[in-house]
């Protein structure tokens, strides 16, 4: 829990401009949503918001960004039981496909960082629930992103929500603290105990992201290194904002 020391409280001004940078970055994101359909490839998609991005003055901050080798892309595309991390190449979506993109933005020094998932075409009663509940799940986490409440809360709300409607959530991808750089701390789980973890207050700005799973909660990583899966090939949904908490209610940075 290294991350957990490595806390920034933001000033109000600081707060502002990660908003821009986490609006340009839903702006990033809604130009990639657009542009999902059967046939189109994930590489297609990693352009546009790269595109968009820079336009912007932003930087794609997932490029370049360290780990067994440096992130070779703008988004993480992972398509069906790729749970977070897939890397956008030539693969073709199809109808009935379901894709998760994660992007982060880096504009006046700070990060915005979120994700969505989305289906390609019409797809199954079963990926619609469990994009509709990883959705969900985001937001009854955010709910507890108040001044007072403990980290142990947000993470509970989100187990509660998933685990109660069947489906599993990850243990070895957290949620984060982010400002200057994009992972900072506290890490939020997204599983944990009501009043426990780290004190939430004003200034703290945090991405919540629960990386939900249809079959059990294991993952595996691919031979890439980087994309994260199912173990059991089933579907997976990531859903993600990045959150200041104030004086009030939780304010949502990653908006358009
Ligand atoms: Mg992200
Ligand atoms: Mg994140």
């Amino acid at each position: 829990m290294s991350w957990d020391r490595n806390i920034v409280i933001k000033s109000p001004a600081e707060i502002a401009l990660m908003r821009e940078a986490g609006r340009v970055n839903a702006l990033a994101l809604d130009a990639v949503r657009k542009a999902i359909a059967p046939g189109v490839t994930t590489a297609e998609l990693d352009a546009i918001a790269e595109e968009l991005i820079r336009s912007y003055g932003g930087e794609p901050i997932f490029k370049g960004y360290p780990g067994p080798y440096p992130y070779p892309a703008t988004i993480n595309a992972s398509v069906n039981e790729e749970l977070v991390h897939g890397i956008p190449g030539n693969r073709k979506l199809k109808e009935g496909d379901i894709i998760s993109i994660d992007c982060g933005t880096l504009l006046n020094g700070f990060v915005g960082d979120s994700a969505f998932t989305v289906g390609v075409g019409k797809i199954s009663a079963e990926a619609q629930r469990l994009i509709e509940v990883t959705e969900q799940a985001l937001y009854e986490g955010i709910r507890y992103m108040r001044a007072g409440n403990r980290t142990g809360d947000v993470s509970a709300a989100i187990q509660r929500y998933v685990e109660s409607r069947g489906f599993h959530l990850t243990r070895e991808y957290t949620g984060h603290g982010v400002g200057r750089d994009m992972h900072e701390g506290p890490q939020v789980p997204n599983y944990g105990t009501p009043g426990r973890g780290i004190l939430l207050r004003p200034g703290m700005t945090i991405a919540i992201e629960p990386m939900v799973l249809v079959g059990t909660a294991r993952t595996r990583v691919r031979p890439d290194q980087w994309t994260v899966v199912s173990a059991d090939g089933s579907l997976t949904a990531h859903f993600e904002h990045t959150v200041a908490v104030t004086k009030g209610d939780p304010m949502i940075l990653t908006l358009p």
